[in-house]
């Protein structure tokens, strides 16, 4: 079970008022982490074929079921008519920012509805997944889906911003619209604007001439957009880190209040805030603790010899004589953004009233990279030959959900039905796996979802093994980021299949490609495969460059097999171009033979039959 995918919206609940969708039930329990709420009059029908330990049964109504158990699920699931999940849910709804998703199945599985909340609370997305996993149609009627824009109010997710203050339904009616959206940002990742620098729907260029009819600031600044008549929204990157400072046992509130004045003090919005670093001694201040708790941020503790060595703008001899550095707010601050002195944007805060207890110290350092909050992830993901009919539900579940696919362009395309507008797409020529792999790693380590696309299977000449050779060269933990292998049908399977059941025995595969594997090492093996009387697939049997080998290969298997054998050429297979050839193991240089082309060569009882190749098991007659 893909489970990962599904992460970010559990817990999902599914919701059905009688077992007559059992099969659709089955399959989404069997594929999905879901809850599965069925009324208790069903229990006694026992639910044979459901899985047992996700299933749950209400005895309420359905609708005050649904008030009980509506803030504990992020997404709900319904099989039920639309109409009648618009009535149960109405009363329950509160806002865009904090409903949950909600999806509607109709009883036959063909359709997965999108019914609300769909940007920011991620139904859009979430009903494309169980779409592509129960192989029906997702329904998304929102204004950027079809018109293939990104979602600008879930546009900075990946890279862990938060949404700040704004018109955000102005600037999304002004996108929809397709008008001149303006975009300054100030701090952040900036990777989602490279597709759009091409397209007239933002305009990245501050100093431009042209009137925006509206405004997103991405910034660490927080701004007040009351004055305005433009629609303006705000994202915030998290890349404020709050150096600390203060008397052991201050209150919990007292330091909130502290920094909370702070970035008023200098507008920075609170929303921005990464973490917060202060001196090892301080690891176990409850205060601290408490907001860094509250707050859902990190604390990054540092030395004192490692503080003292950072030069600061307001160092203090007293605080040196009590804990060995001169500076603990101001060079904490610094040492957590991991620059130099010219990251500090808010220098020394002192908080200390007269006669009560506690005092605080706030500095302020900007990191060049925001904080995510994200652990990455990398899907390796095999897309099978070609059509979209042969990929699995889970590596299409995989690939839409990614935040970035990497590629070759001509695996892009093949694809493309299955990207979203806000996914960063990054095609390579053919020739630069290891620059793939590179970035695919480096975009995963700074937190985001990266499906690394192979064709046919990707451990199968292809990008799988790469990838993790690459990441035991870096010596990767195993967690940080995480692997997902997701399976492909391999260009053989795919040959097979059009021609008949040549792979039914014994049978290898050899790559004819000696960029990477010296010459005498394939000869040997298409030796020994042609002795020991394998069905062998040939990959990459013949380039442009490389014409030699086919004819080498041809020669050593007629040195041990008869020259009648049925020989499968099969190009572009499940592609358009599709070409198939059944031919012998004499005439097949006769026949067109390229890149795109896989070669399977029978074994010594590998027959005919009508437009069949096939390889005896030996069910009707001994063949040993
Ligand atoms: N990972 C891929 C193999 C990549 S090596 C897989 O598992 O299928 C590239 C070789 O695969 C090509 O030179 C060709 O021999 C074979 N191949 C890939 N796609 C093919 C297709 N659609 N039809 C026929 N052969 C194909």
């Amino acid at each position: 079970m893909n489970n990962s995918s599904f992460e970010r919206f559990q817990p999902i609940a599914f919701l059905s008022t009688n077992t007559q969708e059992i099969p659709i039930i089955r399959s989404l329990s069997q594929n999905l982490p879901v809850t599965i709420w069925l009324p208790n009059s069903t229990k006694s029908l026992e639910n044979q074929e459901l899985a047992r330990d996700n299933l749950k049964y209400y005895n309420d109504s359905l609708s005050e079921h649904l008030t009980n158990i509506w803030r504990k699920y992020r997404a709900f699931v319904f099989c039920l008519a639309t109409g009648a999940v618009i009535r149960l849910i109405a009363p329950l709804l509160k806002g865009k920012d904090c409903d949950p998703a909600v999806i509607v199945i109709d009883r036959a599985g063909k359709f997965v509805i999108s019914l609300c909340s769909g940007h920011q609370g991620g139904a859009d997305l979430l009903a494309k997944l169980i779409a592509h996993q129960i192989d029906a149609t997702p329904v998304i009627t929102g204004a950027s889906s079809s018109l293939q824009l990104p979602a600008i109010d879930i546009l900075g997710y990946p890279y862990g911003w938060v949404k700040g203050s704004g018109n955000w339904t102005g600037v999304m009616a002004a996108l929809a619209r397709q008008e001149q959206v303006q975009v300054i940002q100030e701090t952040g990742n900036t990777l989602w604007q490279h597709k759009h620098l091409e397209n007239k729907i933002f305009d990245f260029d501050s100093a431009t001439t042209t009137i925006p009819q509206a405004r997103i600031w991405i910034s660490e600044q927080k701004r007040n957009f009351t004055q305005s008549q433009l629609p303006q929204v705000q994202w915030h990157p998290r890349v404020l880190w709050i150096g600390i400072g203060c008397e052991r046992g201050t209150s919990t509130v007292v330091i909130e209040q502290a920094v909370i004045a702070t970035c008023e003090k200098y507008n920075l919005a609170h929303d921005a805030i990464a973490g917060i670093a202060t001196i090892d001694i301080k690891a176990d201040e409850v205060g601290i603790l408490e907001l860094c708790n509250c707050w859902n941020v990190p604390l990054k503790t540092f030395t004192s010899e490692k503080l003292k060595q950072v030069t600061v703008p307001t160092p203090s001899e007293i605080v040196r004589q009590e804990v060995g550095t001169s500076s603990v707010a101001e060079a904490a601050a610094i040492c957590a953004v991991e620059k130099d002195v010219n990251s500090l944007i808010v220098p020394k805060q002192v908080f200390k009233e007269k006669g009560k207890p506690g005092g605080v110290t706030v500095a302020v350092a900007k990191a060049n990279r925001e904080y995510t909050g994200r652990t990455g992830k990398l899907y390796l993901v095999g897309i099978g030959p070609g059509s979209l009919a042969q990929i699995t539900p889970a590596a299409k579940v995989a690939i839409t959900e990614a935040d970035v696919v990497i590629g070759y362009s001509l695996y892009l395309d093949l694809i493309q039905p299955l990207l979203r507008p806000e996914q960063i797409i990054e095609s390579f020529p053919i020739t630069q796996e290891k620059q793939r792999g590179e970035r695919a790693i480096s975009l995963a380590e700074s937190g985001l979802t990266v499906a690394v696309v192979s064709s046919g299977d990707c451990g199968i000449y292809g990008m799988a093994g790469l990838v993790l050779e690459q990441l035991k060269v870096q010596h990767w933990d195993g967690n940080t980021p995480k692997v997902e292998v997701l399976p492909g049908i391999s260009a053989l399977q795919a040959a097979a299949s059009r021609v008949g059941a040549p792979l039914m025995h014994d049978f290898c595969a050899i790559s004819l490609s000696d960029l990477l594997t010296p010459w005498e090492v394939i000869k040997k093996r298409l030796e020994a495969a042609a002795m020991a009387d394998f069905v062998t697939a040939l990959y990459n049997p013949r380039s442009q460059k490389r014409t030699q080998q086919i004819i080498t290969a041809q020669e050593i298997f007629l040195k041990h097999r008869d020259k009648n054998t049925p020989v499968a050429i099969v190009r572009s297979v499940y592609r358009e171009e599709e070409q198939i050839t059944i031919t012998t193991l004499e005439t097949m240089l006769d026949n067109a033979i390229d890149m795109l082309t896989t070669v399977i060569i029978g074994n010594s009882n590998t027959c005919n039959y009508q437009d069949w190749m096939i390889t005896p098991r030996g069910y009707l007659e001994n063949i040993f």
